[in-house]
């Protein structure tokens, strides 16, 4: 029998971790597992690994190692800088602003603080994905406390102009958070240029360990606490630090900055051939997100005439994964909400496939990859037809 090939294509989902990290970790399970809050040797050899990786995420990102708090993650991140501001300044600032084309862990924090009886604006995207500086600057009122934007939106690839919305929010004295999950250590991020008081990175979409991310809060920046309890990271962050973890992170960071512009070459190399092939071998395909602001390594299409969900599947028994719509969706056939704000008909939004790239694709796997789709929509569309 033939061996199935195996073609993952789903990186911005979740990535493996590198065998690096995986090497950095180790010994903070074994020798190294002491609790960094404790006096003794043990606790202080903890204490040196959280210390060096909270260095090495700080570096990345033009920051101060204070400024970086250990998360579980992405989610947390998210959940905790725009609740957390909520709650600190809910006496004089009670509105929110972040945008239709959201991660459902900034969306639906939002929600919530609507729930509660704060006030948020939604700003729409357009047909891109994007969020204009001048939308924000427009939305901004007295009362408003926080705008949250993704950097990269994790569906699409679109890019914010984070900068341009770090000089408004700066200038009006509005708190600005950005979800930088799928851009850290991608796209440089230099939170003091870019104006960013809170930003939220996650480990697992970059190499490192799934359940750790940090949160980047901004010196002398008070925000109310998510967990409370001991008085780990500084205060900020009850719980006794997942420390290999932590160790990962940083490993992850590292690596990935000190080859940032290798990976970028490489990555945006392949999503081109993979977009030309597509674009170049098969009919009824359209683009989701920006032409030119957009994530080096995710490429959405929609395939006029089949369900993103028949195809995703004929793609996993040919070994390929892909993605419809974002992880947490799936096993739903509710179409995107980010193709959806876009304004993209729902006939394309729920026949949209996101292909993201990462450090193992080859450009055979690109070449397989588009044999599969234009074998898979032959039959797909032939059915349909009949
Ligand atoms: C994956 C992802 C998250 C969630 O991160 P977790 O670490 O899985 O909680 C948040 N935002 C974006 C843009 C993501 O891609």
């Amino acid at each position: 029998m033939q061996e199935t090939k195996k073609i993952y294509l789903d990186y911005s989902a979740t990535t493996p971790t590198a065998p690096e990290v995986v090497e950095a970790m180790l010994p903070y399970f074994g020798g190294a597992f002491g609790n960094p809050a404790s006096i003794h040797g043990f606790g202080q050899q903890a204490k040196v690994g959280l210390e060096d990786a909270r260095r090495q995420i700080s570096g990345v990102m033009h920051a101060e190692p204070g400024e970086v708090v250990f998360t579980s993650g992405g989610t947390e991140g998210n959940n905790w800088a725009i609740k957390g501001a909520a709650s600190f300044f809910a006496d004089k600032k009670r509105h929110f602003i972040t945008s239709t084309a959201e991660h459902h862990a900034v969306l639906y924090p939002c929600q919530y603080l609507e729930k509660i009886g704060f006030d948020v604006t939604y700003l729409p995207v357009d047909r891109t994905g994007r969020v204009s500086a001048a939308q924000v600057a427009a939305a901004i009122r007295d009362d408003t406390c926080l705008v949250s934007l993704m950097h990269a939106n994790n569906e699409v690839g679109t890019l914010n102009p984070i900068s341009e919305i770090g000089a408004v929010t700066r200038e009006k004295g509005v708190l600005f958070h950005t979800d930088a999950v799928q851009t850290f250590g991608k796209i440089p991020i230099d939170v003091k240029e870019m104006n960013i008081d809170l930003l939220s990175i996650s480990a697992h979409k970059l190499y490192g360990p799934k359940g750790i991310g940090a949160l980047f809060i901004r010196q002398g920046l008070k925000i109310d606490l998510l967990l409370h309890g001991g008085k780990h990271e500084r205060g900020r962050r009850a719980g006794t630090e997942n420390v290999p973890a932590a160790v990962g992170l940083g490993k992850a960071a590292e690596l990935a900055a000190d080859k940032l512009e290798e990976n970028d070459a490489h990555l945006t190399h392949l999503r081109d051939q993979l977009q030309e092939r597509i674009f170049g071998g098969i009919q009824g395909v359209h683009l989701n997100g920006h032409e030119l602001e957009r994530h080096p390594a995710i490429l959405s299409v929609s395939f006029e005439g089949v369900q993103s969900d028949s195809l995703l599947l004929s793609l996993d028994l040919k070994g390929i994964a892909v993605s419809n719509g974002s992880a947490c969706m799936s096993g739903t056939v509710e179409p995107s909400h980010v193709l959806k704000a876009m304004g993209v008909p729902t006939p394309l939004a729920s026949a949209a496939i996101r292909f993201s790239l990462g450090h193992d694709t080859t450009s055979a796997d690109v070449e397989y990859t588009v044999e599969a789709l234009q074998e898979i929509l032959t039959r797909l569309r032939k059915i349909r037809r009949k």
